[in-house]
C-alpha cells in the first residue's frame, strides 16, 4: 500500500464518522453476503429464513448473470424475490470497484449506474458495502453523501457505538472462522448488547476461501437466535439502535 492511501485509509477510519449509540436493550446480529452468487439467494436466504432471520445482499448490477469467483451470481428474478420476502437489497458498486483506487467523479458514476439498475427492477436500496472493504477519505465521504450507511470489513463487532460512514464486518468463512470463535462473537454481541455483522459469498458445501458452508451458516444462526440478540437486516438493525423498534 502507498503511504499516500495508508494516510488516506488511516484519516478515513477517524475522520468523517457518523456516529450511532448502541445503547438498546438487546444486541443485534445482521448476516449479510456480498456480490451475492446465486446459493446466497437460495440456501443461504432459505436458512435465514428458517430462522425466521432476514438479511442484507450486497449488489453489483455487473455481476447480474454473470459468474464472479467461479460461482454463478444471482438473477434479477433472485433478487426481487429476496426484496419480496423481506431481505434487504444493498448497493456494492456497479462494477465490483476497489473504491479506494478509483477517482470520485467515476465511483459517482458507478453509484449511479447501480442505482438505476435498482430502479429499472424496482429494487429498494438504500446501504452500501466498499468491495474488499476499501476505501479512503474521500470516498468515505463521498458515499456517506450517497448511502444511509456504509459497510467495510475489518472484522469483530462494535459495542458502545458504530460509525454509519464505515459499518465493521466480520468474515463468516468456513474455511477460516471456527464455530468457537462465531461463539465468543456472538457472546459478545449479546453480553455488551453490541452489533456484530457477519458477511459472507456462496453458501456451499464446499466453499472457496470467501464463502460459507450450510453447515457454518446454519450454526451461527442457531446460535445467533440462541442468544438474545435480534436478528435484523443492517437497515433494520440502525433503525433499531436510532429508536428502539425496526421501523417498517
Ligand atoms: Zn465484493
Amino acid at each position: 500500500m502507498s503511504l499516500i492511501r495508508k494516510i488516506s485509509r488511516l484519516s478515513a477510519r477517524h475522520l468523517a464518522c457518523h456516529w450511532i449509540p448502541l445503547q438498546q436493550e438487546r444486541g443485534v446480529i445482521s448476516f449479510s453476503f456480498d456480490d451475492v452468487p446465486a446459493s446466497a439467494c437460495h440456501q443461504g436466504a432459505a436458512l435465514l429464513e428458517q430462522y425466521q432471520a432476514r438479511g442484507t445482499f450486497y449488489v453489483c448490477g455487473g455481476l447480474t448473470d454473470g459468474i464472479e469467483q467461479s460461482q454463478p451470481c444471482h438473477s434479477v428474478q433472485d433478487l426481487q424475490r429476496l426484496a419480496c420476502n423481506g431481505h434487504e437489497i444493498a448497493c456494492h458498486t456497479y462494477a465490483h470497484r476497489n473504491c479506494a483506487d478509483t477517482a470520485i467523479p467515476v465511483l459517482q458514476t458507478d453509484w449511479e449506474r447501480n442505482q438505476a439498475f435498482f430502479k429499472t427492477h424496482q429494487l429498494p436500496s438504500t446501504g452500501f458495502a466498499f468491495p474488499f472493504g476499501a476505501y479512503g477519505l474521500l470516498s468515505k465521504i463521498a458515499a456517506s453523501r450517497r448511502f444511509a450507511y456504509s459497510r467495510i470489513t475489518g472484522g469483530g463487532l462494535q459495542t458502545g457505538r458504530a460509525d454509519l460512514a464505515a459499518l465493521r464486518a466480520q468474515a463468516l468463512y468456513a474455511n477460516t472462522m471456527t464455530t468457537e470463535q462465531i461463539a465468543a462473537l456472538i457472546r459478545r454481541a449479546d453480553q455488551q448488547r453490541g452489533w456484530l455483522i457477519f458477511y459472507s459469498h456462496e453458501v456451499s458445501a464446499q466453499p472457496g476461501p470467501w464463502g460459507t458452508s450450510p453447515q457454518q451458516l446454519e450454526t451461527a444462526l442457531r446460535l445467533a437466535s440462541e442468544s438474545r440478540c435480534r436478528l435484523l437486516t443492517v437497515q433494520k438493525a440502525i433503525h433499531y439502535f436510532q429508536h428502539g423498534d425496526e421501523g417498517d
